[in-house]
Order: C-alpha cells, then structure tokens, then sequence
C-alpha cells in the first residue's frame, strides 16, 4: 500500500516563496518519506503573467536549498491544457456543465454542485468536514477566454497523476467541497484531504509580510540554515508527540503523522526560529561554517584577517554564539578593523554612567603593566581593581567590554582582551574614555 502513495506540491509561482506555501512542500515531502511514497511537484504555471521563468527558477531554487527533492520530472500544468478543456466538453456533453453568458464577454462554463444533501470528507488534520450542498454554488471551470480554472485544472491534474492524498494549507477547504464533486462527475476516486492550519502572527491573524520576514528567499538572505527553517517549519502544524524540537531530517521522516498534527493555528516564532538556527550553526561543521563566516566579511567589507591573529580561537568563540550569520559582520567588526561601530543601545546602558571614563582609565592603567595577558592575568586583575573600590566586578565588565567591542554580548570579556592583545585593548580603553569625555560617543 505505502508504495502506492502518491502526493503533490503544487504551487503557484509568483517570484517568492511564502513560508505557508513551503511548509506544505515540507508536509508532502515528510508524509511521502515517511510512507516510501512519491513526492511530485507539479507547478501550477496557469497564471501567465506570474508564472514567468524566473519565477518558476526562484521556486526550484528554493525546494533546492531546503533539499527538497521531488520524484520524476517537473509537472506543468499549462502543458496539460488540452486535455482540461476536453474534459469540460465532456461535462458539458454529460449534463453535468452548463454554459453561460457572464457578464457579456462570452461565455463560460460552470460546474453544476448538487442542490441537496451534504458533502462531507474525513479531512487528516482537521477530522469530520461537511458542507451542506445548498450553501456551495456552481461554479467557472472554463473562463469566457476559453481558459481553464483553477479548480478544474488542479483536480484534473491529480487524476491524471495518480494523486492520493492532497496536503495543502487550510485556506483551501472551502475549494475542496468543490473539488470533491468534480472528483465524482469524473469518476474517479476521492483522495485523502490534509489541511494544514494557518500560520499565524502574535495576534492570532495571518501571518504576513507585515510581521517580518515571510518569504523564504528573506530568510536565507539573514543568513538561517536550511536545515533550521526545515526544522522550524516542521514543526508548525506538527510535534513529533515528545519534547523533542531539534530533529535531524531521518528523525523526522521516521516519527511524521498526521495523527499528530494539529487543527489550531500555528504561531510563528521568531524567536524560536532564531533560536533553533542558533543551535544548527553551533553544530555546522567548522570549515562550513568558516566558509559562510568569510562571504559575510567580505560582504561587509572587512578583511578575513584579523587584527591581531588568533583567528581560530575567535572562530571557537564565535561560532556558538551565532544566532544568524546576518549578525556575523556587526558582531565581529572589533575583531578585524581598527574601527568599530558602537551599538547605541549598548554604549547608552552600559558606559552613560557619569563615572564611566575614570572608570576605563582606571582598567587601562591596572592592565598595562601586566607581565602576560592571558584570560587568568587579566581577570585576576581587574577583580583586584574591582575589590579595591568595593565595587562589583560586573561594574567593571560591561563598560570595559562595550569599550572594546562596541557590543553588549560577544565572547567571554577576558577571552576577549586576550584576542585583542595587550596594545589594542589599552589603546581602545583610552579612546573610549576620551570620546566619552569629549560627548562624542
Ligand atoms: N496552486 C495552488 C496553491 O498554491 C495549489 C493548491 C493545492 O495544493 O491543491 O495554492
């Protein structure tokens, strides 16, 4: 039986790819996996004007990227236009068409729905659907320009490919009543239904553009792993049924059900996605990690050297502290240029305060002198100091770590001096201190 299981992605390309529209790629390729199944991917080329090439090379660029690979060739759906319209001609002949003159521009033809009854379907995700039959209305198959609609085009399509079990996003149940009295009208079997719930915003509402980054190409562009987004998507609309969230692909082809997927609607995380990214990137392999680590310096302008050597140690530092390789650039800057850019936030918690300058001159002074500069010296050191104004030691960490780095967060403070050595830290202490003085930072 699982080897007759056929399912299908069937977008619509139109230039960019919608997180909700690649999470049901995600769902037929998990289900087809998970079953020894076929994955087609047959792209709904109708829309002439959307539809263009590069569209159509954006889609596969991103089923690509995320490894979704699909069965056999690329179904077109344009190329099966014949064979639509003469199964309109052979409603029509059936009784089960009619035409119509709409709105003087020729006309068109329209699918007869029953007028009574239910029409009623066990749906995967969403359990027992109906619809009783003189809620649904007759509609276009054929346009008045002689072009197919979509509803018939799409069920034509799955008959004609074998389809068994339509997975797609919920806002098309409605068609499925539809669709589902033109499977019968043309005799041939019903598949299975799974509609995936909405992805929602914080709100509750749709997810958007509005809300950030919606298209997959943006997320790849910030610098998420494939992987992660995969992962991430996954797991909208579905969990394996344990606490587990971070799954390798096998892992989630083996525990995929749609037993376990969920009707409500799915709250899209960014957080969590950024979060989930994060702890892909802390377990990339080092050299494919590097490799992103210099098309992002480079990029941004920065020489892949820096300043000061130490280039693997920063890597060991950096590389679990990466949320997104977006961030890559603004976080590393103090590491391979003499000037660094302050994050404003930053520079107004942490070295506003009034004593702040005395306070990095003070750090400069007790760490000049040092006979070596290694994390344990300096950190020794500037405890003493700390100790020795019956301060805490955090006083001192922040501002002195904004000082040198521009940054709130980063590698641990004394690992950092030690990556930038003695002359620098003391040289980017002083002239914090003076900036601070002078009102210009
Ligand atoms: N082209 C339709 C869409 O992208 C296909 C829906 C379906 O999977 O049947 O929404």
């Amino acid at each position: 039986m699982a080897e007759n299981i056929r399912v299908r992605f069937a977008p619509s390309p139109t230039g960019k790819v919608h997180i909700g529209n690649i999470r049901a790629a995600i769902f037929n390729w998990l289900y087809a996996r998970h079953v020894g199944g076929t994955f087609l991917l047959r792209v709904e080329d109708t829309d002439l004007e959307r539809s263009t090439p590069e569209a159509i090379e954006a889609l596969l660029d991103c089923m690509r990227w995320l490894r979704l690979d699909w069965d056999g060739e690329i179904l077109y759906q344009t190329s099966q236009r014949a064979h639509h319209l003469e199964v309109a001609e052979e409603l029509l002949r059936k009784g089960l068409a009619y035409k119509e003159n709409k709105g003087g521009q020729g006309e068109c033809v329209i699918f007869r729905m029953p007028k009574e009854g239910v029409i009623e379907y066990d749906d995967l995700v969403k359990g027992h659907m109906k619809k009783k039959a003189k809620d649904t209305q007759d509609f276009v198959i054929v346009r008045s320009d002689g072009s197919p609609v979509f509803h018939l085009a799409n069920v034509l399509d799955d008959i004609t490919q074998g389809v068994t079990h339509i997975i797609r996003g919920d806002d098309h149940v409605e068609n499925t009543f539809k669709h589902i009295m033109l499977f019968r009208a043309l005799g041939a079997p019903v598949p299975r239904y799974a509609h995936l719930p909405m992805i929602v915003n914080a709100a509750g509402k749709p997810y958007s553009k509005r809300d950030g980054s919606a298209f997959v190409g943006e997320f790849r562009e910030q610098g998420y792993l494939p992987d992660a987004l995969f992962n991430y998507l996954a797991l909208l609309g579905w969990a394996p049924g344990d606490d587990r969230e971070l799954m390798t692909r096998d892992e989630m082809v083996q525990a995929f059900d749609f037993a376990k997927c969920k009707a409500s609607p799915a709250r899209f995380d960014m957080r969590k996605l950024t979060w989930m990214n994060g702890e892909y990137i802390a377990r990339q392999p080092r050299p494919a990690f590097e490799a992103e680590f210099d098309a992002r310096l480079d990029r941004a302008g920065l020489p892949r050297t820096p300043l000061n050597g130490h280039r693997d140690a920063l890597l060991d530092q950096i590389q679990p502290r990466t949320k997104t390789y977006a961030d890559l650039p603004a976080n590393c800057a103090w590491f391979f240029a003499e000037t660094y850019p302050f994050d404003d936030k930053a520079v107004a918690k942490r070295l506003h305060a009034p004593g702040t300058p005395d306070l990095l001159d003070q750090a400069a002074a007790a760490l000049g002198p040092l006979p070596d500069f290694s994390p344990q010296t300096t950190e020794a050191t500037i405890t003493a100091l700390a100790e020795s104004h019956a301060a805490k030691l955090a006083l001192y960490v922040h501002p002195i770590r904004v000082a040198v780095t521009g940054r709130a967060e980063g590698p641990g403070l004394f690992e950092t001096l030690w990556l930038l050595g003695r002359e620098r830290t003391l040289a980017r202490l002083r002239d914090t201190a003076a900036k601070l003085r002078e009102g210009t930072l």
